[in-house]
């Protein structure tokens, strides 16, 4: 036997698997079958892979493995939201959020252990960058949180009109936790492929959101590789403000920015972008903001995602009073820009958007001693 390193084939999209499978001259059937046992079944020993023969088992004993990173803490909101806090060594944690809903169960997963980008709304910004998350890592997001809510099942919630229940207890995934995908791009694309793959997960490009800061030439290739729905956080309506509050704006500016929305939109699923954008008390909430905004918005096909800010202590940021939120979203409206305000969930675990270690309302909760983040769906009200 060779000292070669165990593979997790949770990391490995179909191509790979088939040239895997095939170097042990197994045919492309046999890595399908292998991929259903792995992703759709959520199995994780070969033995009870009982259609494949013994020769391939014990081959793949020999060299590979299934595991996604250990759970460290999973807590369930009285909203049925849950969240789950993955240890991925050197006391690097992420987080990953289901927000089950009446039409649809999301998860929202991460990309990278921190961010380079360093939003100062943001509590991953504050963490700095750890490291970037391996395809095994972010599927292992979904492998994990799939498994447990099919095993809760039937008394998971199911999604509306959907036969099979428990199997599409999760129908969208959003890419909306720690990390900035499009600065991770090949092992998310890993991901990406997985999550639509029909012999793993079978999500629609359509319920697969990248939520991305604006790193413009990835959205290109994103486009041309792998084009799934796009959220673009936008957080500001003009150049000076953005390179503060979404520092990457220095480097692709906003005219680049929506430049690459319009060809993205060539490629993509939806006929439209969601432009995501923080309500900061004072910082964006104008209505002279708000009508900036609109003359953005005449450039692209849009829809716009206005997100209450979740405060924590270091980042001196405030959220806008609801009401100036109400009134900023009907500006938009009238306009005719389809306009959003998400809504909070899972609030007694923590799991609203930019959670973090050391918040003044969160003291006691588990939050404090583990530094993160994390994000919840898009939320219509
Ligand atoms: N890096 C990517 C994806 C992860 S962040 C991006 O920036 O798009 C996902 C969303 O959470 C972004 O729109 C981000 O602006 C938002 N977010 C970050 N911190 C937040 C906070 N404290 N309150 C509310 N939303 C926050
Ligand atoms: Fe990174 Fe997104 Fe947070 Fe900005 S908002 S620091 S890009 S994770």
């Amino acid at each position: 036997m060779s000292s070669v390193e165990p593979i997790n084939l949770l990391g490995l999209d179909s191509a790979k698997l088939v040239e895997l499978v095939g170097q042990w001259g197994g045919k492309p059937f046999r890595a399908r079958q292998l991929q259903r046992w792995v992703h759709q079944r959520g199995v994780s020993g070969f033995d009870a892979m009982t259609d494949l023969a013994r020769e391939f088992r014990q081959q793949l004993a020999a060299q590979c493995y299934v595991s996604a990173p250990p759970v460290s803490v999973e807590q369930r909101s009285s909203d049925g939201t849950r969240k789950w806090l993955f240890d991925v060594g050197k006391n690097n944690a992420i987080e990953t959020v289901f927000i089950p809903e009446d039409d649809r169960g999301t998860l929202c997963i991460s990309s990278q252990a921190g961010c380079t980008v360093a939003c100062p709304f943001c509590s991953t910004g504050y963490q700095g960058f750890n490291r970037n998350l391996t395809t095994a890592e972010i599927i292992g997001q979904l492998w994990h949180a799939r498994r447990v809510l099919q095993a809760d099942a039937p008394s998971a919630r199911t999604v509306a009109g959907e036969p099979g229940g428990a199997d599409r207890v999760i129908s969208n995934v959003v890419m909306m936790g720690m990390g900035e995908p499009l600065l991770n791009y090949d092992q998310v694309l890993g991901a990406l492929r997985l999550m639509l793959d029909d012999n793993a997960y079978g999500l629609s490009r359509r319920r697969v959101t990248v939520s991305t800061s604006g790193v413009v030439p990835m959205m290109d290739r994103l486009g041309q590789d792998c084009p799934v729905a796009l959220a673009v956080s936008l957080h500001a309506p003009n150049d000076a403000l953005r390179d503060r509050l979404v520092p990457l704006n220095r480097k692709y500016p906003l005219a680049e920015l929506l430049a690459a929305c319009n060809r993205y939109l060539e490629h993509a699923p939806r006929d439209f972008i969601t432009f995501e954008y923080i309500m900061l008390d004072g910082v964006n909430d104008a209505p002279e903001q708000a009508a900036e905004l609109i003359t953005i918005a005449k450039q692209v096909r849009c829809k716009f995602n206005l997100i209450p800010f979740n405060p924590f202590a270091q980042s001196g940021l405030k959220r806008s009073p609801m009401p100036r939120i109400r009134l900023f979203a009907q500006r938009l409206q009238d306009a005719g820009i389809v306009t959003t305000v998400r809504k909070t969930r899972g609030d007694d675990i923590d799991a609203a958007c930019g959670q973090l270690a050391g918040d003044v309302k969160d003291r006691t909760r588990i939050n404090e001693r583990l530094p993160h983040r994390a994000t919840i769906a898009i939320t219509e009200e």
